[in-house]
């Protein structure tokens, strides 16, 4: 019996995709091997943070490198580093009103339950544009929100976002010309594995991803890369120091366990890992476009925006609708998580699955369409 049986926890096939809700990512048996290593010792986990964060910096190609424990994490710490930068001190010499005259600009579309460390961080959101109107001149929009109490510029990048916001290079622009931070919440945009460099170049600040989606590293575990000075004023916040960060905990495990999937990540085979994914669509495309139950097709980017393929799949057997199908998923010993988008479409996601496993997926697709009768 597996630990997970023990508990009586069933074991899921992810058809979804990078999602922390399923587990997010699975490490490498390398990985694994480098936790359980870094596990086995006690060593000074300032000097480890320390290391790890030098050593990613020059894999990554980036001025500093920081270890949090989730993309989450690295905003509210990346926002606390630009306070302390702004206000020129360390963050347990400013009082609560430094904090609540922090303003941050940010852009209504790129709300998302994330930025909740705006609130934890007591700073004033000054929000720009709407989702449902592109701004004429979005340069002068930004450089008119700028006042002396702009600590950073917040910027999110995914699939997902609404349009309106300006492009992250207009706001660059804006945030160079004025000397403000740009904090990029960057979470899931890899592959492709130059973003861990290629925001840096474009000059953000502080870029965040998490370590627990594509990067493959511990779920628990994130990454900032960025500004030297900036990620210096980690070191005074962030775990290990009793301060603001103490509560955001890497461990040994986390660290040593993002360092080494980061440096898997960068050996890998992009180009083949790519050829995998597009297998898999066809594979599903093939085996559901033989039943009349379904219509299965390519779709490209996916949701998170990663240059990934997945196959959309349209539900054409009147009996069924995705509530059902989800229920029928869940059903028996292979349990399978698929990524609903209404009641006759649902998305299957290569990344997360071996190509055995998206065999697995159809399989029990098409079994349900004889049940159904349809
Ligand atoms: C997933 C995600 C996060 C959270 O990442 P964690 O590593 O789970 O904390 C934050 N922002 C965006 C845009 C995300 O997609």
């Amino acid at each position: 019996m597996g630990i997970y049986e023990e508990l009586g926890v069933p074991r899921l096939i992810n058809a979804m995709g990078t999602y922390t809700l399923y587990g997010g990512s699975l490490m490498s048996s390398q990985t694994l091997a480098d936790i359980n290593d870094a596990a086995s010792s006690f060593v000074d986990l300032r000097l480890l943070q320390k290391k790890a964060g030098m050593a990613i910096a020059e894999l990554t190609h980036n001025e500093a490198a920081y270890i949090t424990c989730g993309a989450a994490a690295g905003v509210y710490l990346s926002l606390l580093a630009a306070i302390s930068f702004h206000h020129g001190k360390k963050l347990k010499y400013l009082k609560k009103e430094d904090f609540e005259n922090s303003q941050v600009i940010l852009f209504r579309s790129h709300r998302s339950p994330y930025d909740i460390v705006f609130e934890q961080t007591h700073v004033t959101t000054i929000e720009l544009a709407y989702s449902n109107h592109i701004p004429d001149s979005p340069l002068e929009d930004i450089e008119a929100a700028v006042t002396k109490n702009t600590v950073a510029i917040y910027f999110l990048e995914s699939g997902w976002v609404a349009p309106g916001a300006p492009s992250l290079e207009i706001t660059l622009q804006a945030a160079k010309k004025h000397h403000i931070p740009v904090i990029l919440d960057a979470a899931a945009m890899l592959p492709p594995v130059e973003n861990l460099w290629n925001y840096g170049k474009m000059g953000v600040d502080l870029t965040i991803f998490s370590g627990g989606k594509d990067l493959h590293g511990p779920q628990a575990s994130g990454l900032i890369v960025g500004k030297q000075n900036l990620i210096d004023l980690l070191y005074e916040s962030a775990f290990p120091v009793h301060g603001y960060g103490r509560f955001l905990k890497v461990g040994k495990e986390e660290i040593i366990g993002i360092y080494s999937a980061i440096k898997q990540y960068l050996a890998m085979d992009h180009t083949a890992r790519s050829a995998c994914s597009e297998a898999q669509v066809e594979l599903a495309c093939s085996m559901l476009n033989s039943s009349s139950c379904y219509h299965a097709q390519r779709d490209y980017p996916n949701e998170a925006g990663q240059p990934v393929p997945r196959i959309l799949v349209t539900i054409q057997n009147p009996l069924l609708d995705t509530v059902k199908l989800s229920r029928y998923l869940m059903d028996g010993t292979t349990k399978i998580v698929v990524s609903i988008a209404d009641d006759r479409h649902f998305y299957l996601n290569p990344m997360t699955m071996t190509i055995a496993e998206t065999r697995l997926v159809c399989e029990k697709l098409l079994k349900i369409n004889v049940e159904t009768g349809g």
